[in-house]
């Protein structure tokens, strides 16, 4: 047998994709599954971010480009960053990656090692601890209360640092709970990191994606202090519907951003350059589309919500932002159905599936047991018709 790596026997293939993988695989054999398990919009890339990359093409730009991007799109990132975020950055303190999961692992690549330790908010993104073992590092969970809206409290963050703290990993609005901080709650926890000199990756990607007037804050804005140890991470794929076209960046300091690039260009080089003219666009065109995207989702927030809490034992927060609901379903946990006892969220989203055909994800794969999470990227007649189903075998559940 060959002998692999510790590195990578350390980590898990990712949860998401493997509910996804059995929902489809039921799908092909022809059964009706509702899925609730995408982690990305429904819609689909607009029409002038493509034809831009269709232009592009058409103009011969189909060769290599600079490892972190042609000047164009750090410039509409510069652009963008200045206009929604109020934040100054030169071409040296920005990278395109291949998409944001990438620029989060070649940050992690760059900072992190053995003895490391890097704080993560639970439930979290299930690709957090996996890169920071990939890299020798240690995560350090902080379970958040569901009481605070899965938000970590100053008090938490204080509690979990040590001398060997690297850095610190939000995610607002999260996926998967879609909670968002306020400026005020970013800024407690800024006095914190500031004070102890610990890094913060800010994943910014559902920027974009908040409800009812919720003014989203960026790390990086509050002052000079915090941006200096923040690296924001966000892309084109949740807020452009361009989850396959591959684009993330990060926006940071310098001598970060310049190692980042360093490896970068001996791994991947430059994103697709199609991608990067279609990104070009993206940020200097048109965001009229967004208004309308963004106000579908919240029609089907606020109705998956209404459904789920209308169904006894299950207790849905009402979340700011993103794509997805995360109800807590421990209630049902230990209860039996035609004598198969339920013993975990696992065993719970099994059930779902194979009676209801509903595909929903275990809120273990986030670090969050005897929850599960929803994502309503899908149309409200899914939704409607995968509710009905849940309410409907969830009636059949013994004490
Ligand atoms: C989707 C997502 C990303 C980025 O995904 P890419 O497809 O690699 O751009 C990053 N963070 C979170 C929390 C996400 O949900």
């Amino acid at each position: 047998m060959t002998k692999l790596t510790q590195r990578i026997q350390r980590i898990q293939a990712s949860p998401t994709l493997a509910i996804t993988a059995k929902a489809k695989a039921l799908k092909a054999l022809g059964v009706d599954v509702i899925g609730f398990g995408a982690g990305e919009p429904d819609f689909d890339t607009p029409e002038h971010i493509k034809k831009a990359a269709i232009d592009s093409l058409k103009s011969g730009k189909t060769k290599y480009t600079p490892v972190g991007g042609v000047n164009e799109l750090k410039d509409a990132i510069i652009e963008k960053l200045k206009r929604d975020n109020q934040l100054e950055y030169s071409r040296e303190q920005i990278l395109t990656s291949c998409g944001g999961k990438h620029s989060l692992y070649n940050i992690a690549q760059v900072l992190f090692e053995s003895g490391d330790e890097v704080i993560i908010p639970a439930p979290y993104w299930v690709s957090y601890p996996d890169q920071v073992l990939l890299n020798d590092a240690k995560p350090v969970i902080v379970n958040t209360q569901e009481k605070n809206l899965f938000k970590i409290t100053p008090e938490e963050l204080s509690q979990a640092i040590t001398p060997k703290t690297k850095a610190f990993i939000l995610n607002s609005p999260s996926n998967p709970t879609g909670t968002a901080y306020t400026r005020e709650e970013l800024e407690a926890l800024a006095n914190i990191l500031v004070d102890k000199q610990i890094l913060c990756i800010s994943d910014e990607i559902y920027e974009k994606i908040v409800y009812d007037g919720f003014e989203f804050c960026s790390m990086a804005s509050l002052n000079n202090d915090i941006k200096n140890l923040t690296i924001i991470v966000n892309g084109a794929s949740k807020v452009y519907s361009m989850t396959g076209w591959r684009m993330g960046f990060t926006a940071g300091p310098k001598e970060i951003i310049a190692a980042m690039s360093k490896l970068q260009g001996q791994v991947t080089s430059n994103i697709s350059t199609p991608t990067q003219w279609a990104c070009v666009e993206a940020y200097n065109g048109s965001q009229d589309f967004l208004k309308e995207w963004v106000a579908a989702f919240c029609e089907r927030r606020n109705y998956i919500v209404e459904r789920l809490n209308a169904i006894a034992g299950i207790q849905c927060f009402k979340p700011q932002g993103a794509f997805y609901v995360f109800p807590n379903i421990s209630s049902y946990l230990g209860k039996t159905f035609q004598n198969k006892k339920l013993e975990t969220d696992l065993d719970f989203c099994d059930f779902l599936l194979d009676e209801a055909k509903v595909a929903c994800v275990a809120g273990s794969g986030f670090g969050a047991p005897g929850f599960m999470r929803l994502s309503y990227a899908t149309s409200m007649e899914n939704i409607q018709k995968g509710i009905d189903r849940i309410e409907e075998v969830l009636s059949k559940i013994d004490e």
